[in-house]
């Protein structure tokens, strides 16, 4: 059986893990999933874990394909209600369907189940084809340091849009949070690992920044081949590049590659996925002890991005 592990943010990591999935489909292969928690919060009582539940709803087929977050058919009656009292944060609504997940995991983690326990249970309702790991059942959590102090990751995301400029990120926790438990033994047990193509900061940065992650990917015996959220120069969606100027790094995919690093040089990846558009990128990641192919990076549809999971294997399987 392979072993394929993918380290993911929400819906740039949702959408490539389920190409994946579709691409080895019949074939002996086991996907687990290492998911972004530095985004969660707390908000009107209840644990909100976007990233999870964005692999959730996409591996399981109910995600709004077109709003690009939470659940399809969704009626948004109950956020309504608790913005006429003043509870939660006004900018920001939860469907009826998503916050029954939210109430579900509370309710869990209330009676003292670890987050990748209740992620485990709550997940097992749907066939996903995927096994979710969160990265940590430890509380971290991004801050943005602005000019005008700090704020949660989701305000400044949600609510500004990332448009107050951000001088860089606090991961709160990181340092004493412990990888979730099968974090670090999938790793070390996987025959490849696939970084996908997130939000290089804010999503795959926290997983790294949790002890004993980085560790593990540094010496896995199975090639880390990742593929690049920035496609000649932009981001594909989201606000990425604000983050990424946010670090001093340019939103360009060489830019981002390099950030990761060899693993001969004491970085991460072993192999890096680059657009058509970015091929001249190529040499110099490739100097950098980088194996890098260009290849079409748009997940414009399934076909397309099952292309794309079969080059991230196939550029794994040479490294
Ligand atoms: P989030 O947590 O919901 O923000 O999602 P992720 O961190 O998993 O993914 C966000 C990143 O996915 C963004 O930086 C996008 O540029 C990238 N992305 C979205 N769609 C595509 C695509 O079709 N191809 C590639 N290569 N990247 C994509
Ligand atoms: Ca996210």
């Amino acid at each position: 059986m392979r072993e394929i592990v993918v380290l993911s943010g929400g819906v740039g990591g949702a959408r490539f893990t389920r190409a994946l999935r579709d691409a080895l489909a019949g074939e002996d292969a086991r996907i687990r999933v290492i998911v972004n928690t530095a985004d969660d919060m707390w908000m009107a009582g209840l644990r909100i874990c976007p990233d999870l539940d964005s692999v959730t709803y996409t591996l399981a087929g109910v995600n709004d394909e077109q709003r690009g977050w939470g659940r399809i058919g969704e009626s948004e009656r109950v956020s309504a209600e608790l913005h006429e009292w003043g509870i939660g944060w006004p900018w920001f609504t939860l469907g009826d369907l998503d916050l029954g997940m939210h109430i579900a995991r509370t309710s869990l983690l209330r009676e003292g189940t670890p987050l990748s326990s209740v992620v485990a249970r709550l997940t097992a309702r749907w066939d996903l084809g995927a096994r979710l790991l969160p990265m940590t059942d430890d509380a971290v959590e991004t801050h943005v340091v602005t000019d005008g102090g700090t704020m949660h990751f989701q305000e400044w995301w949600t609510r500004h849009r990332a448009s107050v400029p951000a001088r860089g990120f606090e991961l709160r926790g990181a340092d004493d949070a412990v990888p979730a438990p099968g974090v670090v033994e999938a790793i070390a047990g996987a025959d490849v690992v696939l970084v996908a193509p997130s939000n290089p900061i804010v999503s795959i940065g926290p997983i790294i920044a949790v002890g004993g992650i980085r560790d593990a990917l540094t010496a896995t015996p199975a090639p880390v081949v990742g593929v690049s959220p920035i496609i000649g120069g932009s981001v594909v969606r989201g606000m990425a590049d604000a983050c990424l100027t946010a670090v001093g790094t340019a939103t360009d995919a060489a830019a981002v590659g390099l950030r990761y690093g060899a693993r001969a040089a004491g970085g991460v990846i072993d192999g890096w996925l680059v657009d058509e558009v970015d091929a001249d990128a190529v040499p110099g990641l490739e100097a950098a002890g980088i194996a890098t192919r260009s290849v079409p990076l748009w997940m414009s549809e399934p076909a397309a991005a099952q292309t794309l999971a079969r080059d991230a294997l196939a550029l794994a399987g040479s490294v």
